[in-house]
């Protein structure tokens, strides 16, 4: 089994998560991708972030349509600060399998602050997207040379679009429907979140 490990906050999930789980699937030739709710990121600032119970109920309305995609309470259930490591390590032992960390230029710009990141790298591979203004070849080039034959290249079109900004349009109330589905927005709005 080929599968891919999508981590983040999603609050809330977006487009760009989207495009990036199905672009890998595409070009990775993953079996599945499995959205991974972090419990807290250790390397975030904000203090305050959206109960998880909201994020999880957020992605699973995301992903209601996609057959290839699912996700995963682990590091929410786990509590505490989420590290990758933690949780591929745990996943390799519970289900065996390829794994790829997917991500955006952004996160492997900041890989080596990340816990571990050289065991990180023995327990999967990293499927990497463009996230503006970052473009994966020039934070590669940049890249510790024992992390670079880990990194898969993941093509999609660039998508400038944050969790953090639509928040702020959400709050504004501007428009977001090129960036969430309406079904994650009418959740939003049921429970009145942003
Ligand atoms: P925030 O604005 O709150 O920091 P975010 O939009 O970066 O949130 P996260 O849930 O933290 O969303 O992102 C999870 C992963 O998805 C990260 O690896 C991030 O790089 C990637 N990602 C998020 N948005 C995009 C995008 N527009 N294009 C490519 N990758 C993205």
């Amino acid at each position: 089994m080929r599968i891919g490990i999508l981590g983040g906050t999603f609050d809330p999930p977006h487009q760009g998560h989207l495009s990036l789980a199905k672009a890998a699937i595409d070009q990775l030739q993953l079996d599945e991708v499995i959205f991974l709710p972090a419990n807290r990121n250790p390397l975030k600032a904000r203090s305050v972030q959206t109960a998880s119970k909201h994020r999880l109920a957020m992605v699973d309305r995301m992903i209601k349509d996609e057959p290839q995609m699912s996700y995963s309470d682990m590091e929410i259930t786990r509590g505490g600060s989420s590290y990758t490591v933690d949780t591929l390590g745990e996943l390799q032992m519970v289900r065996p399998a390829e794994y790829w960390f997917l991500m955006g230029a952004d996160s492997l710009r900041g890989i080596s602050e990340w816990k571990n990141p050289i065991r990180l790298m023995k327990l999967c591979r990293l499927g990497v997207a463009v996230r503006p203004p970052l473009i994966v070849a020039d934070v590669l080039v940049k890249l510790p040379e024992e992390y670079k034959g880990k990194v898969d290249i993941v093509n999609m079109p660039a998508l400038d679009v944050s969790s953090t900004d639509l928040r702020g349009r959400i709050h504004r109330g501007q428009n977001v429907s090129p960036w969430i589905k309406p079904e994650v927005l009418q959740y939003i709005q049921t429970n009145k979140l942003y």
